[in-house]
C-alpha cells in the first residue's frame, strides 16, 4: 500500500513499540506509587520521556511539558481551563475559523456559557494577518488561539509575531501545534507561546497521548489554570488521572527520533512535495494547489483538480492500494470548514483531494506511480 494520509495519523516507528513493549509486560507500575522498584522504574520512564518531548519543543524545563490523551484533550484543556480560571478577567477569546474543530468547539461550548469568541478570517492559504489579531484584542480579552501549522493546507502561521504580540499586549497565546510537532524544527526558546498542544500519532508515535506545552510565567511560577479532568494530583494538579506509562515512553522515544530527523526529512519531504506539484501539473495540466509553496508543513498538499469527484476517486485509489484523503479526518460530513474560509465554491471543495506525506518520495518511480494512479482513477 502507499500511504498518503499522514495528516490523520502515521505508522508507529518500531524503534518507539521496541521501548514500549516492556511497559505493557513486566514494567506494569504506577509511577504515583512510591520505593519499590516497579514504580520507581515507571516513574524514571515517565520522566525520561517527559525530557525527551521537552528537548523536541525546545525547552529547558520538563516541568513545562504535560502529558494527555492527545491535541483534542490539550485544546479542551487550554482554552476551557483558561476561560474558566480567568473568567473575572475577561470573557473575550480570540481564534480563527479555519481551527481543527478540538479548537473550534470548546469555543463554541464556552460562548454558550457567556464567552464572545471572534473568529478571524484566513488569506487564499488558510493563514490569519498578525495585523487582525492587534486589531482584535480588547481589555476584556483573556486568550488568542491560532493554530501553528493547518491539517488540511499545510499552511504555517506566523506564530513567532503573534506570540509576541499577545505578550506585549498581556495576553495569553495557545497554538495548536498537531501538525508541526517533528515535522519542522522549533524551539520554544524563539517563540513565546504559553501554551502549545500536540498529538504523539502524528509523528510516529503510539494513538491517545499528547501533551500540552504550558509556559511557566515571568517568575518561574506555575502558570494557573482549571484542569479538565478533576482527580489526582498527576501532572503537577493539572490532569487527574493514572499516567499512560507504555504510551508516554513511546510519545518520549518518538519525539527523540523526530528530533533526530526533523532537519533534514524537513527539507526533502519539502522537496517531494515540488516534484508532486509538478507531476501532477503535468499530468491534469490545471490544477490549484491550496497549500502554500514557502513556509507550509512538509508533506500536506491540499490539491483541487477542476472536474474531480474526490470521494470517488479517494475510493478507486483505496482499491488500487493507495489511501489519501478528501479532506480531515476529523469532519467527513459536512464540506470543510477551511476550504470555503480561504474562498473555494462547493463544487471546488469537492475537487479537492489531500495528500499526506512522511517521507521523502527521493524515487521518482513512486512519484510517477501516484500521479499516474490519480490520472487513472480521475
Ligand atoms: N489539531 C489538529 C490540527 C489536528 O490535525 C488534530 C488531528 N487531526 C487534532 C488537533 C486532534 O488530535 P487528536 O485526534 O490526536 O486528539
Amino acid at each position: 500500500m502507499i500511504y498518503l494520509d499522514n495528516a490523520a495519523t502515521t505508522a508507529i516507528h518500531p524503534e518507539v513499540l521496541e521501548v514500549m513493549l516492556p511497559y505493557l509486560k513486566e514494567e506494569y507500575g504506577n509511577p504515583s506509587s512510591k520505593y519499590y522498584t516497579l514504580a520507581e522504574n515507571a516513574k524514571k520512564a515517565v520522566e525520561n520521556a517527559r525530557r525527551q518531548v521537552a528537548d523536541l519543543l525546545g525547552t529547558e524545563d520538563p516541568s513545562e511539558i504535560i502529558f494527555t490523551s492527545g491535541a483534542t484533550e490539550s485544546n479542551n484543556f487550554v482554552i476551557k481551563g483558561v476561560a474558566d480560571f480567568y473568567r473575572d478577567q475577561g470573557r473575550h477569546i480570540i481564534t480563527s475559523c479555519v481551527e481543527h474543530k478540538a479548537v473550534l468547539e470548546p469555543c463554541r461550548f464556552l460562548s454558550e456559557r457567556g464567552y464572545d469568541v471572534t473568529y478571524l478570517p484566513v488569506d487564499r492559504y488558510g493563514r490569519v494577518n498578525p495585523a487582525d489579531i492587534a486589531e482584535a484584542i480588547r481589555p476584556d480579552t483573556i486568550l488568542v488561539s491560532i493554530m501553528w501549522g493547518n491539517n488540511e493546507l499545510g499552511s504555517l502561521n506566523d506564530v513567532d509575531t503573534i506570540a509576541k504580540m499577545c505578550q506585549d499586549n498581556n495576553v495569553f497565546f495557545h497554538t495548536d501545534a498537531t501538525q508541526v510537532l517533528g515535522k519542522i524544527p522549533l524551539t520554544m526558546k524563539k517563540t513565546p507561546a504559553n501554551f502549545l498542544s500536540f498529538s504523539a500519532h502524528k509523528f510516529h508515535g503510539p494513538k491517545g497521548v499528547g501533551g500540552c506545552f504550558i509556559r511557566r510565567d515571568a517568575l518561574g511560577l506555575k502558570t494557573k489554570l482549571t484542569p479538565l479532568l478533576h482527580g489526582g494530583e498527576q501532572e503537577l494538579g493539572y490532569r487527574g488521572g493514572t499516567l499512560a506509562v507504555h504510551n508516554i515512553v513511546g510519545m518520549g522515544k518518538a519525539a527523540e527520533l523526530a528530533q533526530q530527523s526533523v532537519h533534514h526529512s524537513s527539507t526533502s519531504i519539502t522537496d517531494s512535495d515540488k516534484q508532486l506539484i509538478d507531476l501532477l501539473k503535468s499530468q491534469f495540466g490545471e490544477v490549484i494547489v491550496n497549500s502554500p509553496t514557502e513556509n507550509k508543513v512538509p508533506g500536506i498538499l491540499s490539491i483541487t483538480i477542476p472536474g474531480l469527484n474526490n470521494e470517488l476517486l479517494c475510493k478507486n485509489l483505496a482499491k488500487a492500494g493507495i489511501a489519501i484523503a478528501s479532506g480531515s479526518a476529523c469532519s467527513t460530513t459536512q464540506p470543510s470548514h477551511v476550504l470555503e474560509s480561504t474562498g473555494l465554491s462547493i463544487k471546488q471543495i469537492r475537487e479537492t483531494i489531500r495528500i499526506s506525506t512522511n517521507f521523502a518520495i527521493s524515487n521518482i518511480k513512486v512519484i510517477t506511480k501516484i500521479a499516474e494512479e490519480l490520472r487513472r482513477h480521475y
